[in-house]
């Protein structure tokens, strides 16, 4: 299965489904999972300094016989890890992990107040330095993106932030569209928790497919970047066998009505 890929603002291609590797903290579940996606065709590898796997991806790909440019490898600046200097030393350390001179994306983990600007800085320098092909953010909120605006030299490609059937956040989409960023849906399956809401169980019966396909579908047909985790091969599979069917009009419009504004992971909401 080839996944297809968009353009960011910046020229780069991005495959549209990564898997995501939140809580893939085991390195033999990792590696099943990582083999796993692999084998079903992803490319796209979703990690971060917090997760604490960029060792096992970098031994994995290493291993895999695959070529560094077949791979698409993003990793993002943790929190704790915000600050000029701090960020550029713990980027070479990622490198180091990854197995690679440079990643696809680079992304600061949260709007982390003050510390987000100089922190900035430094990406936009790994950037210029090549070691990352294209950088931007996640968790930014509009207020997050507006003052960045002011102090940017190159803006962000990508803003990766909670986004699902339950939380739609309309504003920010509109904004994002609006100012060339793509948006990467994380917790695409709301954390797989419940999957009993009856109007996506009774498209996943109308289209002959999984609860989990249909809120997938759901962000593909939004142009979302989707990063489905899941260390389980025959899940890997499913999440990205959503190429052989449509949401149509009625169905768009009753998973509208979803939106419940429920967010499930860490709020930027009240950052300033
Ligand atoms: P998610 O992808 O919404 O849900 C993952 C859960 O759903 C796991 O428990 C998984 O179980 C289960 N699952 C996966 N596929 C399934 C299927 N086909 N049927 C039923 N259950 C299924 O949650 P997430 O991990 O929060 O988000 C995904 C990725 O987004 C993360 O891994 C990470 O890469 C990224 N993320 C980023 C941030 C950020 O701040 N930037 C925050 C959260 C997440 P098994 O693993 O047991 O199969």
């Amino acid at each position: 299965m080839k996944i297809p890929s968009i353009t960011l603002a910046d020229g780069n291609t991005i495959p549209q489904i990564a898997l995501g590797l939140w809580k893939n903290k085991d390195a033999a579940e990792f590696n099943t999972a990582f083999d796993a996606a692999i084998k079903a065709g992803y490319r796209h590898f979703d990690s971060a300094q917090a997760y604490g796997n960029e060792q096992f991806l970098g031994e994995r790909w290493k291993q895999s016989g695959l070529q560094r440019e077949e791979l698409f490898i993003t990793t993002k600046i943790a929190v704790q890890h915000f600050g000029y200097h701090s960020a550029k030393r713990t980027f070479a350390e990622s490198l180091e992990k990854l197995q690679t001179d440079y990643v696809d994306l680079l992304l600061l983990h949260f709007p982390v107040p003050v510390l987000r600007k100089r922190t900035w800085q430094a990406v936009e320098e790994i950037h210029a330095a090549g070691q990352a092909r294209s950088i931007g953010v996640s968790n930014y909120m509009i207020n997050h993106l507006e003052g960045l605006k002011k102090y940017a030299k190159t803006m962000p490609v990508i803003n990766q932030v909670e986004l699902h059937v339950f939380l739609q956040q309309p504003e920010l989409v509109t904004y994002c569209r609006d100012h060339n960023i793509t948006l990467e849906a994380y917790s695409p399956l709301a954390h797989g928790k419940a999957m009993d809401n009856p109007v996506v169980v009774g498209l996943a019966e109308k289209h002959g497919k999984s609860y989990a396909q249909i809120m997938l579908r759901w962000c593909l047909e939004q142009d979302f970047v989707v990063l489905p985790k899941s260390v389980t091969p025959k899940r890997i599979q499913q999440n990205i066998d959503i190429f052989d069917f449509k949401l149509d009009a009625d169905d768009r419009a009753a998973l509208a009505k979803q939106d419940q504004n429920l967010r499930i992971c860490w709020s930027p909401v009240h950052v300033p």
